[in-house]
């Protein structure tokens, strides 16, 4: 069976590699899922993984299989599996659980172990491949209505846990009625999270660098949100003008972005930094000042990272309502489609050249 793989530590890899077909007896209890994978979407993490600046081959291997996005149909179930049968749309999750007690209960999103385990990216094959099989726990059901827009339900699960998380955390006001939200950054996962904010009632500004008019501006203001250029106007501008934000959602990895956003952001104010900074760049920073308004404003800051379960199915909630208030614009997201595991190469340069790209997919 045919798959996408890199040589970890070997920068620019990409090859197609050899799998053995899977099976549903590879999942001990009868819990097995085999699912033919029919849309596989790509992202900064990997152009990470094929620069070698990220992810290891699986125990065994020399090659690790790329590709966490996925989106397929069940072909199979064991004979323990319940509420899933073929036919049925699902995607997986990502993050296998670890040792500690968050891995126990559901929470591998939270893990504490040095080493974690990713499907695609660290230690574990990922779906750009021809068929998977998997634990029914990591498998979670899309609705036919959503089988165009599926794809995407991966990376909104990372928005859908930041923003859960931002919630969550808030309890600790007893009472909180978030009114303005400042999403930094317009890719997917920026717009994914004006998305679910919007669809939270909140008043979203959604900052990016390029000047509008862009896609990613038009899908923002589709939304009822402000699209600000941080060229024609710096975040603290904005914030001046649009905020106070309640809640910050920081979708960049730019670190002095990140150092900004906890200076702007409102009192009793948090913000969600989810952006994955692969560099080592130094930045210069007002601290005295930042540090003042963090502690006089009860601000909060939290890094939030992958999505469990329950983020995917809040996902698949959130992809619903979106087709209901905004019908259509999710699939607007899908730029790039690309014809076949084959096409590989043409993948990997839509992904690290096409600056309109939005989403790079491939399908099978
Ligand atoms: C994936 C997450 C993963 C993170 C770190 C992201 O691209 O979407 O599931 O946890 O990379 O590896
Ligand atoms: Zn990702």
């Amino acid at each position: 069976m045919k798959a996408v793989a890199v040589f970890p530590g070997k920068p620019n890899s990409i090859h197609l590699a050899d799998l053995p077909e899977p099976s549903v007896d590879d999942i001990p209890d009868g819990r097995g899922v085999l699912v033919e994978v029919s849309r596989v979407g790509v992202d900064g993490t990997d152009k990470e993984i094929n620069d070698a600046e990220y992810g290891d081959a699986p125990e065994g291997y020399d090659f690790l299989v790329t590709g966490h996005e996925s989106f397929g149909r069940v072909l199979e179930v064991g004979p323990n599996v319940q509420g899933m049968q073929p036919g049925d749309y699902v995607v997986a999750t990502v993050r296998r659980p670890g040792t500690t007690i968050y891995d126990q209960i559901g929470t591998y999103d939270m893990t504490t172990d040095a080493t974690y385990f990713e499907r695609g990216i660290n230690l574990l094959h990922g779906y750009l491949t021809e068929r998977y099989v998997d634990d029914l726990e990591y498998v979670v059901r899309v609705p036919a209505a959503l089988k165009e827009v599926g794809v995407l339900l991966e990376p909104t699960s990372i928005a859908e846990k930041g923003v859960e998380q931002a919630y969550e955390i808030q309890r600790r006001l007893k009472v909180w009625r978030p009114q303005r939200a400042a999403v930094v950054g317009a890719g997917t996962l920026g717009l994914l999270a004006t998305l679910i904010l919007r669809l939270r009632g909140l008043e979203v500004t959604t900052l990016a660098r390029t000047e509008p008019p862009t896609l990613n501006s038009e899908l923002v203001e589709a939304l009822g949100a402000r699209y600000v250029s941080t060229r024609r106007k710096p975040l603290k501008e904005a914030a001046r003008e649009y905020g106070p934000f309640d809640i910050i959602f920081e979708a960049t990895g730019a670190s002095l972005l990140a150092f900004e956003s906890i200076e702007v952001l409102g009192k009793n104010g948090v913000l969600v930094l989810t952006g994955i900074s692969g560099g080592d760049r130094m930045v210069e920073i007002p601290g005295d000042h930042i540090m003042l308004g963090f502690v006089l404003g009860n601000k909060v800051a939290v890094g939030s990272v992958n999505a469990n379960r329950t983020h995917f199915e809040h996902g698949v909630q959130d992809m619903a309502l979106a087709e209901a208030y905004y019908p259509g614009w999710l699939a607007r997201l899908l730029t790039h489609p690309v014809q076949g595991l084959d096409n590989y190469e043409e993948m990997i340069r839509l992904l690290t050249e096409e600056k309109s790209a939005i989403k790079v997919f491939i399908e099978r």
